[in-house]
């Protein structure tokens, strides 16, 4: 049962392009009353492109305990909202999972505007076998974590997508070259944005080239292959 008139709109947002935004998401972003956005300012440079006026408010792993009370009194009210991270799609490795539990546990509706995500972006490109796959969201900083959660990834018949920040991959990237030197993996840097970079090759020769490299700078999406999927025959 749903109740209340207000409605909760989940709404993608670009993860580097600022023209990668739907015609529907600029629509609903303008109509809605409040925007939960996880950095105003972050949230200020989309809305100066686009001409966004609609007022906003910070929802972020700090606040959201009380940021969802107020967000169920507004809903209750009869306000709508729309929720956005800083990249891509709330919820995925970002804010948002409370409100829009809440929202639904209450019986509010909350209605997805969708659009870019990174993980979906990289897959894309991949030109891996994706009928199905497993994302297992950030790689573990400490090392045995590490290790373990990329042995995982390892021994999957699926093919596996994570996130990666620039400080860390040399060090996942040497871990997957010594586990499984001939693993196809792919690897996207900086999608849809200036430098953007797209490599599908071994893990040994992936790790070689950024090992090689003399600064690693960007923001990562990593694609290991299934078990079985070398680089010379990734089919
Ligand atoms: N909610 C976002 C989404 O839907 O993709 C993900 C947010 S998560 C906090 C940020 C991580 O996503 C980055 O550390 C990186 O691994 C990945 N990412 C975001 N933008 C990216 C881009 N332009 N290129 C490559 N990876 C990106």
């Amino acid at each position: 049962m749903t109740k209340g008139t207000g409605i909760l709109y989940v709404v993608a947002t670009p993860i580097g392009n600022l023209g990668d935004i739907s015609q529907r998401a600029l629509k609903t972003l303008a109509e809605v009353d409040l925007i939960l956005c996880e950095d105003t300012r972050h949230w200020r440079k989309l809305a100066e492109r686009h001409n966004l006026s609609t007022k906003c408010k910070s929802y972020h792993q700090h606040n959201e305990e009380g940021r969802t009370q107020e967000a169920l009194s507004l809903l209750e009210s009869g306000v709508n909202l729309a929720l956005v991270s800083d990249a891509g799609t709330p919820c995925i490795s970002d804010p948002g999972y409370r409100v829009v539990n809440e929202a639904l546990e209450q019986g509010f509706i909350v209605s997805p505007i969708p659009g870019v995500s990174a993980l979906i972006a990289a897959l894309s490109a991949s030109g891996l076998p994706l009928h199905e796959f497993q994302f297992l969201g950030f790689v573990p900083v400490k090392s045995g974590r590490r290790a373990s959660f990329l042995k995982r990834a390892l021994d999957s018949n699926m093919t596996t997508v994570v996130y990666e920040s620039p400080y860390r991959i040399l060090k996942t990237l040497d871990v997957l070259a010594t586990e499984e030197p001939e693993r196809t993996i792919f690897i996207a840097r900086e999608l849809t944005k200036k430098f953007e970079e797209c490599i599908r090759d071994s893990a040994l020769s992936i790790f070689d080239d950024f090992k090689n490299r003399q600064s690693i700078k960007g923001e990562f999406v990593l694609i290991i292959s299934g078990l079985g999927k070398k680089a010379s025959n990734s089919e």
